[in-house]
């Protein structure tokens, strides 16, 4: 564990601690570190609420105030089994059992306080400097939703109180962003119990959103040339296993379903559809390289615990592509997908961070396909990166279990770090499903395949960008651009008209009809997050303009109509946007 990691962790101790303090029949699960912090999972027949945290902090500082050590000791399984039972503590007999035999097993204590741990940790509980618990969520035993159904406390530890407060103004920064409370406002997506967890509802507005993101991919497609593809939602379970997906992927795919005798899934992945498009012609050399791409929904299994709004759900779609190519393509391929990739990214004023992810070396058996596959397309993502001179940093065991890759973060307006897509060298699907083209020798050759995503999940890239500009979307975005403000109802049949010339003009504006004072429809369009207003008066109708204000500049006084309607159109185009 790095330093911070064992603070952290030593502070997830002295939370359990606290608990079993005030909570005397409190069972005890895990409480591993993680990104931001810690958390500890409990079953208890206390339901534990934000209201609870007050005490439990109080009660984790007497703990640390009494600078209790941790130590260590080494026990027999026999010796720890019959602790935990007299301690009625299940759930650690569970977790002994998965100590391989022969390996140590480990107790820790801090004042009367014994768990059964790994390590490490700090010296003592007074170590710890500065701590908050910041939520409570639901969880189960082993994230298995068969099992028993705990309450997770997580928190978080800082060396000092000056990164702590400043960790928790970021959160607080967060949590005015969260795209689900933005989502709902701005009426973007819903998720309905009626429909189902993790399968969210796109609203109109939302819709909207996705549309143009949707063509702003397929504008640059026609531009890099790709072809499209539409395929179905569920497909013939051989198809997976040839992949190898299944049983690689089974974890996370839904059950088969059975038609006529015949078993089939709900697409977890759409490589195998379009490896099927490449293989309904015979192909030569001069077709080379074939670029398919598709919006393509594709469905996983999550536990509910770990669905969240639009980055963590059950059903979602990739603006999926595969390149199917010679050897000898593949690094210009590469290369052009990853100017893809930076073009788009660029529109977005988004900063993104590149990962090179390889095979774990010390666990081959995990992939599929020879090393003999594996080092061409491993050597020529590096080569690609070194190249281009990519500030990258390398993923050991990062890998796609058919390749090595280059994953994309995009850092938000708040520098947090968002998952996107990825460009993948895959030597081994080819092989699996023995594709095929006739080289230049009249002989026939196995083409190299590219993966590559640049969105990765429209859904989630949707949540990333209601995060990054809080609700505030560009023009080109915004699903609605235009609000068109009328003082009086003397000036609706001129808002009408406008209304007209904007439809003409591809341009999403509404009219504010409501019998209110101007300054109350300033103030909902402003509300509503909508990046320009017309206001129409007696005098901008006598001399066809409109007096224009910005969410950005905010008054920004007359301007004739037809320069206006000019600016918006600009202001419309994704291309437009500051690259
Ligand atoms: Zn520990
Ligand atoms: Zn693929």
């Amino acid at each position: 564990m790095t330093p911070l990691q064992q603070l952290r962790h030593s502070t997830a101790h002295v939370l359990a601690t606290a608990v079993l303090r005030l909570y005397p029949d409190t069972r005890l699960d895990i409480g591993p570190p993680i990104a931001n912090g810690f958390y500890y999972d409990f079953d208890s027949t206390h339901r534990f609420s934000t209201e609870d945290f007050a005490a439990i902090e109080k009660e984790m500082s007497n703990i640390i105030a009494e600078d209790q050590p941790f130590t260590r000791r080494e026990v027999t399984r026999q010796e720890a089994t019959d602790l935990f039972t007299t301690l009625h503590q299940p759930f650690k007999i569970s977790r002994l059992a998965d100590i391989p035999e022969g390996e140590p097993i480990s107790l820790y204590t801090n004042g009367d306080f014994t768990d059964l741990c790994a390590g490490t940790h700090l010296e003592s509980t007074g170590k710890i400097t500065a701590f908050k618990l910041t939520s409570v969520s639901g969880s189960y035993h082993r994230g298995d939703a068969t099992q028993a159904m705990l309450q997770r406390i997580y928190g978080t530890a800082f060396p000092t109180q000056a990164e702590l407060d400043q960790h928790l103004i970021n959160l607080e920064l967060a949590a005015q962003r969260d795209h689900r409370k933005i989502g709902q406002q701005l009426k973007l997506f819903t998720v309905l119990s009626g429909i189902g967890s993790g399968l969210p509802l796109l609203l109109p507005k939302g819709a909207i959103i996705r549309q143009q993101l949707e063509k702003l991919i397929t504008d640059k497609l026609f531009e890099y040339g790709y072809e499209s593809l539409y395929s179905p939602h569920i497909g013939s379970i051989d198809l997976y296993k040839t992949s190898g997906h299944y049983p690689y992927y089974a974890e996370s795919m839904y059950e088969p379903i059975n038609i006529e005798e015949r078993q089939f899934l709900l697409k977890p992945m759409n490589c195998p559809m379009h490896i099927q498009a490449y293989t309904n012609e015979p192909r030569s050399y001069r077709d080379l390289p074939q670029r398919y791409a598709e919006f393509g929904t594709v469905y996983r299994m999550e536990q509910s615990g770990e669905l969240n709004g639009l980055t963590r759900v059950r059903g979602f779609t990739q603006d999926d592509g595969h390149i199917f190519c010679t050897p000898d393509q593949l690094k210009d391929e590469f290369k052009s997908c990853l100017q893809l990739v930076q073009e788009v990214m660029a529109i977005f004023d988004l900063k993104t961070e590149c990962r090179v992810s390889l095979r774990d070396p010390e666990n081959k058996s995990k992939y599929a396909g020879e090393d003999h596959l594996w080092e061409p397309a491993e050597k020529c993502i590096q080569q690609v990166v070194d190249e281009l001179q990519l500030t990258h940093t390398i993923g050991l065991g990062e890998a796609a279990f058919y390749g090595p890759k280059l994953d994309f973060m995009a850092l938000d307006a708040l520098g947090r770090s968002w998952q996107l897509g990825t460009i993948q060298v895959d030597f081994s699907l080819p092989e699996r499903f023995q594709l095929e083209y006739t080289g230049t020798d009249n002989q026939p050759h196995r083409p190299v395949m590219i993966h590559r995503a640049v969105f990765g999940s429209i859904e989630r890239f949707m949540g990333l960008l209601i995060e990054h500009f809080a609700g505030d979307f560009p023009t080109w975005i915004a699903p609605e651009q235009l609000r068109i403000i009328p003082i009086t109802d003397a000036q609706l049949p001129a808002a009408d008209d406008l209304l007209a010339q904007c439809k003409k003009l591809r341009i999403r504006a509404t009219i504010d009809t409501q019998p209110d004072k101007m300054g109350a429809k300033i103030r909902r369009a402003q509300l509503d997050k909508i990046p320009l207003m017309a206001v129409l008066g007696k005098r901008e109708v006598e001399s066809n303009q409109v007096a224009i204000r910005s969410r950005k500049n905010g008054d920004e006084g007359p301007t004739a109509i037809p320069n206006f309607l000019e600016r918006i159109s600009n202001e419309s185009r994704f291309t437009s946007h500051p690259v």
